[in-house]
């Protein structure tokens, strides 16, 4: 675990009604690192991540920075600069890109992002919102030829940039991804890991990313941990994980 971790995860337990999922979950994350979490189907991989986000409740502790996260409420723990990219990426599909796009900055915390809010339906900018908006085209190029369209219409790998942008519109210090690679071809992928990567040196975005690709996972992430049955059955630097004998043979089809 790093020392002076931004995010702290400590004995984190977490289910759905009388189902216990996470028993006991602890993890540092150091400021500005990926963390990439691996994992069999089911292990509480997607839990941890809503865990982290306030999606379901939970007992333990959770530090961003020092601040408690454990027990508040989703907007709360957006407003405190995490972002959570869900599995099937929560875009609105009706909506077009560009209101995708703003409506990720709603949660901000700058007064600007509610005049955002109201320019919606693109009224002229010059907000903060705006700013950001550019910002995520720079990452996302390809959004910004695709603003009027609706988000349904999109690719499945436009739809994935269009969920991590619309996250980078909160301007996180989190970044929460989960199963980014999910139905996307290899290449597509390999150039989503890319921008995620860009994003984390850019910005000093911290990311932990749930991945069943595990080889991409690594490729990116400084540290790993494997979940098994809502346990950390292993922890270490991406090398360490990579290296493991387990490991290969369970997630990275080798030895
Ligand atoms: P996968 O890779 O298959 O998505 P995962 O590691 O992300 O798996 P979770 O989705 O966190 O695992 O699921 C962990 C356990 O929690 C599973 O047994 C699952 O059936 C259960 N579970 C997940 N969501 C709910 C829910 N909304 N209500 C009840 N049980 C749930």
């Amino acid at each position: 675990m790093s020392e002076n971790a931004f995010l702290t995860v400590t004995d984190l337990r977490a289910g759905y009604g009388g189902a216990r999922v996470l028993h006991g979950v602890s993890l540092a994350v150091g400021q500005g690192e990926i963390c990439a979490i691996l994992g069999p189907n089911g292990a509480g991989k997607t839990t941890l991540l809503r865990a982290l986000s306030g999606m379901v409740r939970v007992r333990g502790d959770v530090r961003l920075d020092g601040a408690d996260l454990s027990g508040r409420s989703p907007d709360t723990i957006a407003r405190q600069g995490v972002a959570h990219v869900p599995e099937g990426r929560g875009t609105f599909m009706p909506l077009t890109v560009e209101e995708n796009l703003r409506l990720g900055a709603f949660v901000r915390r700058d007064r600007r992002s509610l005049r955002g809010l109201r320019d919606l339906r693109g009224r002229r900018g010059g907000s903060a919102v705006d700013a950001d908006l550019e910002r995520v085209h720079t990452y996302f190029p390809v959004l910004k030829t695709r603003l009027k369209q609706v988000a349904g219409s999109l690719s499945g790998g436009e739809q994935q940039m269009l969920a991590i942008g619309r996250a980078l519109m909160l301007r996180p210090r989190l970044l929460l991804l989960d199963e980014p690679s999910l139905g996307l071809a290899p290449m597509v992928t390999q150039e989503l890991f890319r921008i995620v990567r860009a994003v984390n040196e850019e910005e000093r975005t911290t990311v932990v990313v749930v991945e069943q690709n595990a080889h991409l996972a690594l490729s990116i992430a400084q540290q790993a941990h494997v979940l098994e049955s809502g346990r950390i059955v292993l922890s270490g630097s991406a090398e360490q994980i990579r290296a493991d004998e387990q490991v290969a043979q369970s997630y990275l089809g080798y030895r």
